[in-house]
């Protein structure tokens, strides 16, 4: 089965080929389907993005889509940056964690609880045929730490490990993400429904 994974994030599409292993899958990217274009990612949150992502690609492209949305969700700054954590405040990782650690302070508030979210939809054509969601709870680290990962991993510190994120080994972080999470329920859906049931 040909399935395109609807994302141009390296580090995501690393992830999500890492996380399906072994299927009788075969994984395409958008990368070998340039004509496609992509869709505005108008989604007030996490889920309507990933569903609007997959039936964009899934319409145009043919074949079996699979999308993923996800962020942070910080609960000192009301939930930010949540659906817009890729365009947050800077064009750097660095950037954006010197915005977040700012607005922390104007708050008065060190080590918010925060979590990532992933959202996934799969669609056969338009109609999206299966949605998952995973969640993995933590809270702001007093400062960024860490190599590994990718994005805002330095910053998110997950208390049972007492890490980071990016002081992760790639299968650590597979083991508890968010997007490990949700492409688990992926894989036991690939596995049991044949493209077009
Ligand atoms: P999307 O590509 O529109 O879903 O944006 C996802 C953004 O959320 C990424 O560009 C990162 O900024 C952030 N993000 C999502 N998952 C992770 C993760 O596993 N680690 C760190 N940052 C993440």
């Amino acid at each position: 089965m040909n399935l395109l994974a609807a994302t141009t994030n390296p580090h995501k599409l690393a992830e999500i080929r890492a996380l399906l292993a072994g299927l009788p899958v075969r994984v395409e990217t958008l990368a070998a389907h340039p004509a496609l274009g992509a869709p505005e990612e108008t989604g007030t949150t996490f889920a309507a993005n990933a569903r609007l992502k997959a039936a964009y690609y899934g319409s145009r492209s043919g074949l079996r889509a699979v999308a993923d949305d996800s962020g942070l969700e910080i609960d000192a700054l009301d939930g930010a940056p949540g659906v817009r954590s890729a365009r947050f405040n800077g064009a750097s990782y660095p950037q954006k964690f010197a915005a977040i650690y700012e607005l922390l302070r104007a708050r008065g508030v060190a080590g918010s609880a925060a979590r990532f979210v992933c959202a996934v939809a799969v669609a056969d054509g338009e109609r999206i045929v299966f949605e998952a969601r995973g969640v993995v709870e933590g809270r702001i680290a007093g400062a960024p730490a860490g190599g590994g990962g990718f994005g805002y991993d330095p910053i998110f510190f997950y208390p049972p490990y007492g890490r980071t994120l990016a002081e992760l080994s790639p299968a650590e972080k597979a083991a508890i993400s968010h997007r490990g999470q949700a492409f688990r329920a992926l894989r036991g859906f690939l596995q049991t429904t044949p493209r077009g049931r």
